[in-house]
């Protein structure tokens, strides 16, 4: 049996690097890193947020990019719109997505969130980058926080503070953007806030939880709101790659020393030289050499600062780097595994399933019922009809105009609204009534199954099935 009492090692997973010994919140001063990792991410991560404001603006076919219209039950994904009726699509994405997160986490650990995360992404290189540059780095902002209120404090803190809430303002907007529309908030921004009050106040609450996530709450986010983060420890295993130390190789540390001893005699020691750069540049307050950790973001700081030290004592880089906990014990590459290999295979048969979905998709949806507790109505003695509800949903960018027809019937439709056709605007939910005439003697049963043909100009669009009641025996 596995003995329960902690060891001494594991003491720092009593505690939270972001907490006192009191449980008090303790503010994080990660110092500035510069490295090829940092600067990649910089890259990355500056093409998502161009991506992120740009997309709104972005119409194909008059239809918004990307737009999730939850007030409106409507969403548009690269341009397609979607409707409540496609809610069993959006189930399986939704069910293809889950798998793509496991099967990903189980391959690459948290590598979303230090370079995609939007969290991670405006923090490191948005807010903070502000911080530095106004307050200076991790040293300074630590001195002018312990510091009394002088001119130069309140200015710098106002300066931050403004800065951060003009940003908090441009991702709230962009986020509306994303749930009404761009078009309805240029409207916000060219009219008077009275004119659309509700938009106006969802802007400036928007704005404020922005200002509170990246000001103040920041590293909690990851450890302790998001869900992602907690789901790692149950995804993870030894070969998922993750941000490790090496320990076999830095391992025992130590203080760097002047060679006064000859090397035969000399007490071995590691690679690491226990400057701590690694837990001073990380956001999250951790010390990586203890293993990994649920607080870790992936934000590839510790390589960075560690690889500058390696090189600065001529040293191989990457003591600490992407690998997996197998790799550094075992000196293994790191490769796919089994339990990879079976997670895909579901996620590949989801995938396909969810794209034959989406491209046997009808661009228009036609339900017909006849109206509940009417039965046949006799129009003379020869011709009966049936009364029925109809709801068209029109998921194309452009106005349809169709008309219906009984297949391989002989029967007449007459709308309730007199029209031989019916226009459906993009988007639209129209609902109407129509009559279906026929002769008693086509249908010799009470109930009877029959086909409607949707059609826009000759052209057969789809087909909906529906029951017409009869007198029994066509008479
Ligand atoms: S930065 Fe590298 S050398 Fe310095 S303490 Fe961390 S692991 Fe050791
Ligand atoms: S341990 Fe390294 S990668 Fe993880 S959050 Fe801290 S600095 Fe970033």
């Amino acid at each position: 049996m596995k003995n329960s009492t902690p060891s001494p090692s594991d003491a720092f997973r009593d505690t939270l690097g972001v907490l006192d010994e009191d449980g008090h919140r303790l503010r994080m001063y990660p110092k500035a890193v510069d490295g090829q990792f940092y600067k990649a991410r910089t890259i990355v991560g500056f093409t998502l947020l161009a991506l992120l404001f740009a997309m709104p603006w972005v119409h194909i076919n008059g239809q918004q990019f990307l737009l999730f219209n939850v007030l409106e039950r409507k969403a548009v994904i690269l341009g397609i719109m979607f409707f409540p009726q496609d809610l069993f699509l959006f189930a399986l994405a939704m069910i293809t997505f889950v798998v793509f997160v496991i099967v990903f986490s189980i391959a690459y650990g948290r590598l979303f969130c230090g370079w995609v995360c939007p969290q991670t992404v405006f923090m490191e290189m948005v807010f903070r980058r502000i911080e530095h540059w106004i307050e200076g780095d991790a040293n300074q902002q630590r001195k002018l926080d312990n510091a009394a209120w002088t001119t130069e404090k309140i200015m710098k803190k106002t300066a931050k503070h403004t800065l951060f809430l003009l940003v908090s303002f441009l991702i709230a907007n962009t986020f509306l953007a994303y749930l009404v529309g761009s078009k309805e908030l240029l409207k916000l921004v060219t009219h008077s806030p009275f004119e659309h009050l509700t938009l106006f106040v969802s802007l400036l609450v928007f704005t404020g939880a922005f200002y509170i996530v990246f000001a103040k709450v920041r590293e909690l986010v990851c450890i302790v709101a998001c869900p992602y983060g907690r789901l790692q420890s149950v995804l993870l295993d030894n070969k998922s790659m993750v941000i490790a130390y090496d320990f076999v190789r830095g391992e025992p540390r130590g203080k760097l020393k002047k060679n006064t001893i000859a090397p035969a005699e000399a007490p071995k020691q590691g690679d690491c030289i226990d400057c701590k750069l690694c837990v001073q540049v990380c956001p999250t307050g951790i010390d990586i050499r203890n293993g990994t950790q649920l607080e870790c973001i992936n934000c590839t700081a510790c390589i960075d600062a560690c690889d500058d030290v390696m090189e600065k004592i001529n040293k191989p880089k990457k003591l600490i780097r992407y690998d997996s906990i197998e790799g550094i014990t075992n000196n293994k590459p790191f490769g796919f595994t089994k339990r990879m290999a079976s997670y895909s295979v579901v996620l590949v048969l989801l995938m396909t399933l969810l794209s034959y979905f989406l491209l046997t998709r009808k661009p228009l949806d036609v339900v017909v019922m006849r109206t509940q507790g009417q039965l046949y109505q006799e129009i003379d003695s020869v011709t009966v009809s049936n009364l029925y509800n109809v709801e068209f949903v029109n998921k194309t960018p452009e106005t349809m105009k169709v008309w219906l027809r009984v297949k391989d019937v002989p029967a007449k439709i007459n709308w309730v609204n007199s029209q031989s056709f019916i226009q459906i605007n993009s988007g639209e939910v129209l609902k109407t009534t129509l009559f279906i005439e026929t002769a008693k003697k086509t249908f010799n049963k009470t109930s009877n199954k029959i086909i409607l043909e949707v059609m826009n100009g000759d052209k057969v669009l789809t087909e909906t099935k529906t029951t017409f009641l009869a007198p029994m025996g066509g008479k």
